[in-house]
């Protein structure tokens, strides 16, 4: 009986909302609380609408719920929203001016909402206020917006966070609420285990964005490449489909790659913690009212943005862990049209991470278990299977990819191989080329010249040019002996290896802009291995350098 909204709730829904129904899961959750004060813990996807589950329950009964969140900016959108459809809201962080003020509205019970950071929650006098208000207040919930931020197996670990189990001994009647937008199964245990939640119900959205498409490519030396790449070129002008976020994990390089964007005819601007608040907030609403094409962020950009229409989401760097690539990712497409999730990456980026881990992670623990989280990270990116599912896996949930050829890179790739199959001889059945012999040929030539140049030198004396500085290679034993095939299949050679870690890329001390390319030990393994295979799809540049079957008639 209590599974379905009653007309008075519906109404009210309408009436202070403007929304004709609850979400299943918002009813689910907002039912229990009302119907039964019961503890929840909610996985929502982000754009399902979690702020509903936690506004409607005071605002129904005329009592108070207690939200606490980590972002200022994001509960003061909120408290904005809830201004204009006349609901009382009122904010409590560290820095209020006209506190005594608001302590006083609060216990008259003019607030329906009382949004609160949890450093106030841990200190001396948010202890004292949440204590009397206990006892004086017709408190409906307490609700734990971004609840991932307080286990330490999250992302997001935040220590304020981990004070908040203290709520349920200060306020012990109250149902609360933990939501969040990414949350795997050790972070929910840790959740419900931290805010001593009791027999809390659970709730989970899928996960699947049907609506976005995943690829992954290897970053080349040229940014503005690689941009092209996924653009159009309209009048003298590049263009995104839509409006665009592209995020990178150095302040240095969002300012860098802004201006690049900027050169090519964009209208864009960078967004990090380095830039005054008042520059980021006109940024921020900039991109929402459309005046910006694409903003150039850290992981600072994004918490509380509401701007549905964002047509693409591009790491030009890759994220620490699937959790916050996906968290990250999820602000793309909440219209629901398609969006793209395009990363690019290269092996700096890995270290740029274990630098920025060892640099701001003392604790050994810690440090070990964020390295676990970015392996992850590592399969995503070399993995040859559907990009979707391999996410959809990490957090747990099974996918039926049946027929998506929208899916991702990698689910396109076999549906064209796949193809190629019948139309090249030198595939087998599931598309893939045997590049074992080609790659032991390269890995010898790189060995021969103690690894100590770039990728097209070791090209040009596999393919016997005859340029002058290349005259002490001339009587080399494998000078020419990859002459049979093109430059292109070499140069993609090259980038595959590095992709499947059998090569590397270095910066060369005599120059800072010279590019090295040297053997990983997988690849020295690989070359001694006469057993160990590369069997893999070839690139599309690869294929006009097969033999096909048409050529054989
Ligand atoms: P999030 O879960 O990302 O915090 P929000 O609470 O900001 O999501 O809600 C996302 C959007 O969905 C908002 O524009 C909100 O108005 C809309 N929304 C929420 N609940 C409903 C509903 N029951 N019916 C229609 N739209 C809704």
């Amino acid at each position: 009986p209590d599974d379905v909204p009653e007309s008075k709730h519906l109404s009210a829904l309408h009436r202070l909302f403007g929304h004709k129904n609850f979400r299943p899961l918002q009813w689910r959750i907002i039912g229990s609380i009302l119907n039964h004060r019961r503890d929840n813990c909610a996985v929502m996807s982000t754009g399902y609408g979690k702020s509903l589950c936690f506004q409607f329950p005071s605002v129904f009964t005329g009592g108070v719920t207690l939200v606490i969140s980590p972002l200022i900016s994001l509960m003061e959108d909120q408290i904005l929203s809830l201004k204009v459809a006349n609901i009382p809201a009122c904010l409590l962080g560290t820095a209020n001016v006209q506190k005594e003020k608001t302590y006083k509205e609060i216990s008259e019970n003019k607030y329906r909402l009382v949004y609160l950071t949890p450093e106030f929650c841990a200190g001396e006098r948010g202890t004292e206020l949440l204590h009397e208000w206990s006892n004086t207040l017709p408190l409906t919930l307490i609700a734990i917006d971004e609840a991932h931020c307080v286990s330490s197996w999250g992302h997001d670990f935040r220590a304020s966070y981990r004070k908040l189990g203290e709520l349920r001994n200060l306020i012990p009647d109250v149902p609360i609420l933990a939501v969040t937008a990414t949350a795997t199964e050790k972070v929910r245990i840790d959740i419900i285990k931290t805010l001593q939640l009791r027999n809390p119900q659970f709730s989970s959205t899928s996960f699947d964005r049907p609506n976005f498409y995943f690829a992954v490519n290897h970053k080349s030396d040229m940014p503005e490449s690689d941009f092209r790449k996924i653009m159009e070129h309209r009048g003298s002008k590049w263009k995104f489909s839509g409006p665009t976020i592209v995020y990178c994990i150095t302040r240095k390089k969002t300012e860098e790659l802004s201006a690049m964007l900027e050169e090519m005819g964009l209208n864009c601007a960078p967004y990090h913690a380095g830039l005054h608040i008042k520059i980021r907030k006109e940024t921020h609403e900039k991109f929402v009212r459309d005046e910006l094409d694409v903003i150039v962020a850290t992981i600072a950009f994004g918490m509380g943005i509401d701007k549905p229409d964002i047509r693409n989401v591009i790491h030009y760097g890759i994220s620490d862990s699937i959790e916050s690539y996906y968290q990250e990712v999820g602000r793309a497409g909440r219209d629901g049209q398609p969006a793209n999730c395009i990363s690019f990456y290269s092996n700096d980026d890995f270290r740029m991470h274990a630098f920025l881990r060892m640099k701001g992670c003392k604790n050994q623990a810690n440090r070990e278990r964020k390295e676990r989280m970015i392996q992850f990270v590592h399969e995503y990116v070399e993995t040859d299977q559907c990009r979707r599912q391999f996410v959809l896996k990490y957090f747990e949930e099974k996918l039926d990819t049946s027929n998506r050829d929208t899916c991702c890179d990698n689910c396109l790739k076999i549906k064209l191989h796949t193809t190629n199959s019948d139309i090249y001889t030198d595939l087998d059945e599931n598309g893939k080329y045997n590049f074992s012999t080609d790659a032991r040929l390269l890995l010898s030539v790189i060995d021969c010249m103690n690894c100590s140049y770039g990728m097209m030198t070791y090209i040009h004396v596999l393919r016997g040019s005859k340029q002058q500085k290349l005259e002490k290679f001339f009587r080399f034993p494998l000078y020419g002996a990859g002459k049979g095939k093109s430059e292109i299949w070499w140069k993609e050679l090259g980038n595959l290896m590095v992709r499947h870690n059998l090569l590397t890329r270095s910066t060369a001390s005599f120059n800072e802009f010279a590019t090295l390319i040297e053997m990983t030990d997988a690849g020295r393994a690989f070359l001694l291995d006469p057993k160990k295979e590369l069997l893999t799809h070839p690139t599309q540049e690869m294929l006009p350098c097969l033999r096909s079957k048409k050529n054989i008639w």
